[in-house]
């Protein structure tokens, strides 16, 4: 909170000025989301590609600069969209120049790297935001409706293949969505993680498997692969008297729940009764309406909103930090398991 007052008083205009580092297939979606948001003004972007930047300059009526260090100086943040490997010497270079950043998912490459970032950005005393964008899909923001308390939880995520994000393995491209994801619903510390995996099309893992306990007692299980034919996107969460299943592709939360009086629930779709224990109970099924939203768009509102002290960041630095750990800690399971 002190630190968003301080930000207030840091920021050089009345609207953050904002610039975007890295323009290829993702970078340039942030363009065009800070030049349609009112509350930032677009300074410009940096891509070590120049002719890349110039023609998303000219698509998105914004300005290319020939050098980072001139876009710093003009900007109160930027997001940093160029490969993973290269996230540590960019957001270094950013945050060093005061700069907030938001900086695409994985935050670095290595845990050491975003402990250097997170460190550095406590005493630049600028916010780092990372770009896990599955924590605004708003089939899994439904759940914050119910009170979510799970023993079990499976997560699918399949994608066919295409060479980018084959930079890193699988673990560290799709699984650390999930990662994130599991985190951000189980409120309970890691004990335990096995994992295997296997490499189909790259040298590195394309196929990963993850059973996650935590202290708590819940069990997770994570499947990420990206040789597979369909797109598949699917979290499930098991706990006493409820399951969830949510759908991130299609964007559908359907939600069964056990519950004493079919009164209980007012947005039941369907109730069933059954007998437990000689008890009389229902079975309601749900199924929240879910709006369609541009989520890299709220992603970079609450970016902006967060800079300013108007609202917290869905997923700090410190969570970014937190997912990685677990991946690094799954991708050496995995290597130690094959050799
Ligand atoms: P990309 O290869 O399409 O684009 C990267 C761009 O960065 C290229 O134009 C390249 O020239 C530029 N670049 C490389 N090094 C640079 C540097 N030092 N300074 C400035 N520009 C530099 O990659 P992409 O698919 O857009 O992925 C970028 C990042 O976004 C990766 O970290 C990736 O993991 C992440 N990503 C996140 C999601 C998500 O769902 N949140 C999805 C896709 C990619």
């Amino acid at each position: 909170m002190v630190k968003s007052v301080i930000f207030l008083v840091i920021m050089k205009n009345d609207k953050p000025v904002v610039g975007v580092i890295g323009v290829g297939h993702l970078g340039q979606h942030h363009v065009k989301h800070y030049q349609l948001l009112e509350d930032a003004n677009l300074a410009g972007l940096y891509d070590v590609d120049s002719k890349r930047a110039d023609i998303v300059a000219k698509q998105y009526k914004s300005t290319s600069f020939k050098n980072v260090s001139d876009l710093l100086a003009v900007c109160d943040a930027v997001s940093v969209v160029t490969p993973t490997e290269t996230h540590i010497d960019v957001a270094e270079q950013a945050i060093n120049n005061s700069c907030h950043v938001f900086i695409e998912k994985p935050i670095t490459k290595t845990v050491e790297d975003a402990d250097h970032l997170l460190k550095l950005a406590e005493k630049q005393n600028v916010l780092i935001q990372v770009g896990h964008i599955e924590r605004l899909n708003p089939a899994l923001r439904a759940l914050q409706a119910y009170n979510i308390n799970p023993k079990f939880v499976e997560i699918q995520r399949l994608a066919p293949y295409t060479v980018r994000g084959t930079d890193v393995p699988v673990v560290l491209d799709l699984m650390i969505h999930d990662i994130d994801i599991l985190l951000s619903i189980v409120k309970s510390s890691v004990k335990n993680i096995r994992a295997s995996g296997v490499s189909i099309l790259t040298d590195s893992i394309d196929i990963a498997h993850a059973r996650i306990r935590f202290e708590n007692g819940t069990v997770a299980s994570i499947v990420s692969s990206r040789i597979a034919q369909d797109k598949v996107r699917k979290v499930k969460v098991f706990q006493q008297n409820l399951y969830a299943t949510i759908d991130l592709l299609l964007g559908i939360t359907e939600v069964y729940q056990v519950i004493d009086k079919p009164e209980d629930s007012s947005d039941a779709l369907m109730t069933a009764s059954f007998k437990r224990n000689g008890e009389e109970k229902y079975i309601t099924y749900e199924k929240p309406v879910i709006e369609e939203q541009d989520v890299l768009q709220l992603e970079l509102h609450n970016f902006i909103c967060s800079m300013i002290g108007k609202d917290v960041p869905i997923v700090d630095g410190k969570a970014g930090r937190a997912a990685l750990a677990v991946a690094t800690q799954i991708q050496d399971m995995i290597i130690q398991d094959i050799h």
